[in-house]
């Protein structure tokens, strides 16, 4: 080692252009895409259509990038939270949840986020890197090992902001999507963000069919920046308009995630406010009770609140659901275990 690459970091057409400077043959790029996507194998030598010359040509280019779970917790709601050592002293979060449509996966982009969201737990996480594709898309075969399971929805929405990532998030969404892999269809894939503007055009300009999420939190320039700093970047009027560009190419809803905080952003003018921003717009509200987060500013709105914001959305035409609160007791908020796991 180590310069060796990791092979799950290739789609599928980069891989036979790997191949082909191998002196190989695509078809054969095809069937070592199949094991490691497909079969989900740990080792080169359990590739057993692959002659054992080759394997050794790949033994010495490659590694195939196999996550250990530091730590997995359970909640009593079937959520499973994962710690993983990367390899190389960084360690990210996983959260598998079940739905009654199946089995969605939230997966991190990056170790620790330059965002800062004053809500969220890998708000002090320092960011240290990105996460490569082939890293991105470890968390989905991890699991899937685990629990010997298949992962029908992936939510990049772990620790990271997927867009400050781009190139290595839209090539995983490549990976995930392949019928020859994991054959993740894009339309079960959510990419979430905290509103990068121009990155927002860049994936509109994409076509690709996944839900975007826009994590929308605040009715004005005001409160929004005080809860996400980005918003002193690019206010809510450019991110509006970024999404309905968005909405334009794509022919897509538009997901906006509302975390009510109690007097901070859940009153009926916020309400009412958000009615008159999302007016006539191709989308959705989706309204979380927010994760109090050790030593956080905010807490959760009530129960009762939260549901005369839900209604008064609704019958102005705005269509809105309450999240389900997943794993509370296992701090599924994002960062939080590795908050108490890893010592920066
Ligand atoms: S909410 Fe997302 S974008 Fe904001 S700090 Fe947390 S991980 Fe980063």
């Amino acid at each position: 080692m180590e310069n060796k690459k990791n092979i799950k970091d290739y789609n599928l057409d980069e891989l036979k252009k790997e191949f082909e400077n191998l002196g190989e043959k695509p078809y054969r790029a095809e069937q070592v895409f199949k094991w490691i996507f497909e079969a989900n194998v740990t080792s080169f030598d359990e590739m057993t259509n692959i002659s054992f010359k080759l394997r050794e040509k790949l033994k010495q280019n490659y590694i195939i990038c196999i996550y250990k779970i530091i730590k997995k917790q359970e909640s009593k709601d079937g959520t499973k939270k994962y710690l993983f050592n990367i390899g190389d002293d960084n360690a990210i979060e996983t959260v598998l949840m079940e739905y009654k449509y199946g089995k969605s996966l939230c997966v991190s982009s990056q170790i620790g986020c330059k965002m800062g969201c004053k809500f969220c737990a890998s708000t002090g996480i320092p960011f240290v890197r990105n996460l490569t594709s082939g890293e991105i898309v470890e968390q989905i075969l991890a699991v899937q090992r685990e629990e010997k399971i298949k992962i029908s929805n992936v939510v990049l929405m772990g620790i990271g902001e997927p867009l400050d990532n781009y190139n290595n998030v839209l090539n995983a969404i490549k990976i995930m999507n392949n019928q020859k892999g994991l054959n993740i269809g894009a339309r079960h894939i959510s990419l979430s963000t905290s509103g990068l503007v121009p990155k927002i055009y860049d994936l509109a300009n994409e076509k690709l069919q996944c839900t975007l999420s826009i994590s929308l939190h605040a009715t004005t320039d005001e409160k929004r920046s005080s809860m996400m700093p980005i918003n002193n970047k690019y206010n809510i009027e450019e991110l509006l308009k970024a999404c309905k560009y968005y909405i334009e190419t794509t022919g897509k809803r538009i997901s906006f995630e509302y975390a009510l905080a109690k007097e901070e952003n859940d009153n009926e003018e916020d309400a009412k406010r958000l009615v008159k921003l999302l007016k006539g717009m191709l989308c959705h509200v989706n309204l979380i009770p927010i994760n109090k987060i050790e030593n956080g500013k905010y807490d959760k709105s009530s129960n009762e609140n939260i549901i005369k914001f839900r209604d008064y959305l609704n019958d102005h035409g705005i269509v809105a659901t309450i999240r389900r609160e997943l794993g509370p007791d296992i701090e599924a908020a994002c960062g939080q275990l590795r908050k108490k796991e890893v010592k920066e």
